[in-house]
């Protein structure tokens, strides 16, 4: 699986964008940062976006990457944008409103649209090519999911914005062969208080977080961090010791094999 770290930081500053990653050129995990990045090109291929939650730093490029697609290629197949109940239910209410963005489900017309929402449950495996995905929920102060996505060369983890959490950790004690895991820290460990009222990781949380891994030893790529404090945080993670961690900068691609 390649990976194009599109955004990675829990904010935005010049040089520094919101979450998205691009998985194989055509499945996007959170939609953050897509059409400030990508080529015209690279946005029409993009087949399906999946969500974490339905926070702005997730979600907002969905909408620009829905206008672009519908200027660019009007008899294609829609962009499946994929999430839980309460994540489409808000993407629908407060975005795709036709008040803030057209509702690009219904355009041009409700036979041939931009974009199809799609209603994952927790839990329940699907497909998406050749990739197994399911949705675990995390602690985050909305409803927010991490993906599980497993192929036949082995399993990659994708944790949603998040504080300290169980149940993703229990899933990944059980998969065969975890490659690789992504995980958040927002803030630095002086900041642990705000940390825990936004639902988010400081590097101390994350080293308690990763502990749960048992014996497993996946690659830990990290993101999420606010900008004004990347410093501190690449600091603080330095500290930790934990060879296993990097840290993900715009632009980077990886190759999990
Ligand atoms: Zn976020
Ligand atoms: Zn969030």
């Amino acid at each position: 699986m390649d990976v194009r770290i599109l955004g990675c930081h829990g904010s935005q500053l010049p040089g520094y964008n919101p979450t998205s990653f691009l998985l194989d050129g055509v499945i996007l995990l959170d939609a953050g940062t897509i059409t400030s990045v990508l080529s015209i090109e690279e946005q029409i291929n993009i087949s399906y976006i999946l969500v974490t939650h339905a926070h702005l730093d997730h979600v907002r490029d969905i909408m620009f990457l829905a206008d672009n697609v519908y200027y660019s290629k009007k008899e294609n197949p829609a962009v499946k944008v994929i999430g839980t109940q309460g994540v489409i239910d808000a993407l629908r209410a407060h975005l795709f409103n036709n008040v803030i963005w057209p509702d690009f489900s219904v355009i041009p017309t409700q036979e041939n649209h931009v974009l199809r929402f799609e209603v994952i449950k927790p839990g329940v495996k699907f497909q998406l090519n050749n990739l197994t995905v399911t949705a675990v929920m995390v602690n985050h102060t909305v409803e927010t999911v991490g993906y599980v996505i497993e192929s036949e060369s082995g399993s990659v983890i994708f944790i949603g914005d998040t504080g300290p959490t169980e149940e993703i950790w229990e899933v990944a004690r059980k998969l065969k062969n975890l490659k690789a895991v992504f995980i958040e820290a927002s803030l630095p460990d002086s900041m642990e208080e705000a940390a825990n009222i936004t639902g988010h990781l400081t590097p101390a949380g994350l080293d308690r977080e990763l502990k749960k891994l048992g014996a497993l030893t996946p690659d830990i790529y990290l993101f999420h961090m606010k900008p004004q404090y990347e410093k501190t945080i690449r600091e603080e993670i330095g500290l930790i010791r934990n060879n296993a961690i990097h840290i993900l900068s715009e632009g980077e691609e990886i190759r999990i094999e």
